[in-house]
């Protein structure tokens, strides 16, 4: 067995070196949550208890993520971020809310992935903050790419949160639903409708659809942000006077993508209307100062958003251990 700090990884088709060591070089090969750090962070909306579970990240090759600009224009604003230029660094933290009657979580991570992956963590990381999945009252999808629904089932193929209800975007599962829109969904994503049907299929008996500005829960209402997919929704929390809002792929992680809305993503089913949501989702959340949470934000993935002359600037949340 290799040291992890020597050992390389395939990632998108292509051998990159270990970017990081991931754990002590004298550890075990596979990572494990209690090697790392806990990945799990709390705070409060109202009376309501967030809980940003963290389920690793994915590195995948720089070329071909934004396809409206040039590779250096697009390494010039990571490099502005502090982040490595030679690939991007995709991370996925989970929403997780207590209201106290519900315990609700917000997609559904990665799921099993293999021991070696970077990804594949929430679950543990769920254990390590105290939360069984088996207490998820409801799972809310904010859209049905693999990254968000795998989840969805553990290891032996039967429902990772067995008492939860699953609640969908109407216009999400029409989509994904109806094989007679593969021909007119990109080429990439044609494999979410085979993927999203196995990964619901045994929660077919508790699935609940949902439409723009609807009710989840009490405390919870759909807001419609189509584009990244046909059916791709956020979700606004509010207890009193206290708000949030989980904006999940409005865009992917913000130092790039906030900061330049006017990038197109590989990932986005419709990229125009992809950027406009974006522009209406993120201009509401800065100008009424509403905290938020993001998939793909960087760890613990909530802060705010502050409009510039040519996008957003993420603003990371004050932290505190006392909730
Ligand atoms: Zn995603």
């Amino acid at each position: 067995m290799q040291s992890p700090r020597r050992s390389l990884f395939l990632i998108g088709g292509a051998l990159l070196a270990s970017p990081m060591p991931l754990q002590p070089a004298n550890a075990q090969p596979a990572v494990t949550p209690a090697a790392g750090n806990p990945g799990f962070y709390r705070f409060k909306v109202g009376s309501f208890t967030v809980t940003t579970m963290h389920d690793g990240f994915f590195a995948r090759p720089l070329e071909g993520f934004v396809r409206n600009a040039p590779l250096a224009e697009v390494q010039a604003v990571l490099r502005d971020a502090f982040l490595p230029q030679d690939r991007l660094i995709i991370p996925f933290t989970v929403t997780i809310l207590d209201t106290g009657r519900d315990l609700v979580v917000f997609d559904s991570g990665n799921g099993v992935t293999a021991p070696t992956a970077t990804n594949g963590r929430m679950i543990a990381n769920m254990r390590a903050a105290g939360i069984d999945p088996a207490r998820v009252t409801r799972v809310v999808m904010s859209h049905f790419h693999g990254d968000h629904v795998n989840g969805l089932l553990n290891a032996e193929g039967a429902a990772a949160f067995p008492n939860a209800e699953v609640i969908v975007p109407e216009a999400e599962i029409a989509w994904w639903g109806d094989t007679t829109n593969e021909t007119r969904s990109p080429e990439g994503q044609r494999a979410t409708f085979a993927n999203s049907a196995r990964r619901l299929a045994p929660y077919a008996a508790r699935l609940r659809r949902i439409g723009p500005d609807a009710e989840v829960i009490p405390g919870v209402r759909s807001v419609a942000a189509h584009g990244h997919t046909p059916g791709h929704t956020c979700y606004h929390i509010a207890d009193g006077a206290d708000q949030m809002m989980f904006v999940a792929d409005t865009t992917n992680r913000p130092e790039l993508l906030a900061r330049r809305p006017d990038f197109h993503i590989v990932f986005d089913f419709d990229a125009v209307a992809a950027e406009a949501t974006r522009r209406r989702i993120y201009d509401r959340v800065a100008t009424d100062r509403i905290r938020i949470t993001g998939y793909h934000f960087p760890f613990p993935a909530n802060g705010y958003l502050a409009k510039e002359a040519s996008g957003y600037r993420f603003v990371a949340a004050d932290w505190s251990s006392v909730v």
